[in-house]
């Protein structure tokens, strides 16, 4: 058996990180197996379509390292791979199972189904449908299809049956189809639902493991059913968990923060740090291995170790992982990954800097912050170059006004020179070292938080520094 997988996007906006996670999984299960990983567009939701969704969410697969092997941008034996250009499709096994009596056409309006629900929900009944037009006969079916009255074509499921399936994430599931809606597979515009074209697309493009959401789970019995009336073997399915909220609160969701795969990386995540963050978020590999790369993962990920219990996004681990893979880049590479985020800084000078932050940060876009002292105008308060009143005014003024004379005499590139002058001078002023570094290093820098500062005075103009050194005084 060649394994195939798919990841199935709606364009309805952004690409969820943890679509992302799913996505990841699928890729690893085919690429470990030899098999091909397929990308579909599911585009069924016409009022949830979102124009130019498409192209972004296969822009950030991409931009995380991931490939497919088929897919709307690239084709392949089962094209096409988008939902609404194989509706015919659709119309072919639709029609087999109307011809079978396993679907058939309701007329029902909204306002009547409306109004079942209601009933229904205040007697404490599940909301489903009553089966009304089941009861048509085949002439009066005839004369409304003939009238173009509208409808949509629901699945006929069977009554007091139990739907039993292995899922490879919670094992055995069994369903009574009494719990079971008639399931509208057709909408009233000749559209299908989720629940047919991708039972139908799982099918034809031969896919082996559906690995998906979740949120899906109750969708299964329903491709069993349409599998079981075309004759068509089930896929395995692994529902995997959903990512709770680091609050505690609930599962991840967008009034929290951003949960877009894009905002990840706008925010200084690197790829591989956060594939490797992804990896861990439902699957663990049975030993304490924590640092995985793709290749990695592709050989250790297996079915068998997927997580029941869903798992909390935590940042905090995040970071940290991101602080690893920073710290393995040469300092030119990081200086080309920070580049964007200090547009004002040449490369060659930022290659150089790099050294300075590469310990300290734990995203790139924290470079922005530490190093607009390069480029900007400072200002520094009061408040910062006194450390809060504990440093006297007249002090931190003699403090600066005698360190600008050490840097007027020395070559500022020369860092060790430069140091130790300034200890010699802080030695014989009788200062309190800590207290020096936080005024000059606020004067120099207008911030608290910097890289360190004797090193960073050479990516700064001799006349910008003694410029800088003297505004502060001003201020005090
Ligand atoms: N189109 C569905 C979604 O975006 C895919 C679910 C599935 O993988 O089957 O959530």
């Amino acid at each position: 058996m060649v394994v195939r997988t798919r990841m199935a996007p709606s364009p309805t906006g952004e690409y969820h990180i943890g679509h992302l996670r799913t996505l990841l999984y699928n890729f690893a299960l085919a690429r470990q197996n030899s098999g091909q990983f397929i990308i579909r567009i599911e585009d069924t939701d016409q009022k949830r379509f979102v124009p130019g969704a498409t192209e972004k969410i296969l822009q950030v697969i991409k931009d995380y390292g991931l490939s497919w092997d088929e897919g709307p941008d690239i084709g392949g034996p089962y094209a096409p791979y988008i939902q609404t250009q194989r509706l015919p499709l659709y119309q072919k096994y639709i029609q087999e199972l109307l011809d079978r009596s396993h679907a058939y056409y309701c007329f029902c309006s909204e306002e009547r189904l409306t109004k079942m629900r209601a009933t229904q929900t205040a007697l404490h009944q599940i909301p489903k449908y009553d089966r009304l037009c089941l009861k048509l006969t085949p002439q009066e079916v005839k004369e409304k299809l003939a009238a173009g009255t509208p409808h949509v074509v629901r699945l006929r499921v069977p009554d007091n049956e139990v739907i039993t399936f292995t899922d490879a994430v919670r094992g055995e599931i069994k369903i009574n189809t009494n719990e079971i809606d008639d399931q509208v597979l057709i909408k009233s515009d000749g559209i299908p639902t989720y629940h047919f074209a991708a039972a139908v697309d799982d099918h034809l493009m031969n896919i082996t493991h559906v690995l998906r959401g979740d949120e899906w789970i109750t969708s299964t019995p329903k491709a069993i059913l349409i599998y079981r009336y075309l004759g068509w073997e089930v896929p395995t399915y692994a529902h995997l968990t959903i990512f709770l909220d680091p609050s505690g609160q609930g599962k991840m969701s967008k009034r929290r923060g951003s949960v877009s795969a894009r905002s990840f990386l706008e925010a200084g995540y690197l790829p591989e740090a956060m594939l490797n963050f992804l990896m861990l978020l439902g699957w663990n590999p049975g030993t304490e291995q924590e640092i995985f790369s793709l290749d990695d993962f592709i050989k250790q990920f297996s079915l068998t170790h997927l997580h029941k219990k869903q798992p909390v996004f935590d940042v905090t681990k995040l970071d940290y992982l991101n602080g690893v893979y920073i710290r393995r880049k040469t300092d030119e590479e990081l200086a080309k990954l920070l580049a964007p985020f200090v547009p004002k800084i040449s490369l060659d000078k930022l290659i150089k800097i790099v050294p300075l932050i590469k310990e300290r940060l734990t995203k790139l876009s924290e470079a922005t912050a530490l190093l607009t002292f390069v480029t900007e105008e400072v200002r520094p308060s009061v408040e910062d170059l006194t450390n809060n009143g504990k440093i006297d005014k007249s002090i931190a003024i003699n403090m600066l006004s005698q360190s600008t004379k050490v840097v007027n005499e020395t070559d500022v590139t020369k860092t060790d020179e430069l140091k130790n002058k300034l200890m010699e001078l802080i030695k014989s002023q009788e200062w309190k070292t800590g207290d020096f570094f936080m005024v000059f290093r606020v004067a120099v820098t207008g911030s608290r938080i910097t890289p360190p500062i004797v090193e960073s005075l050479a990516f700064l103009e001799p006349a910008t520094i003694i410029d800088r050194l003297q505004k502060a005084q001003d201020l005090l």
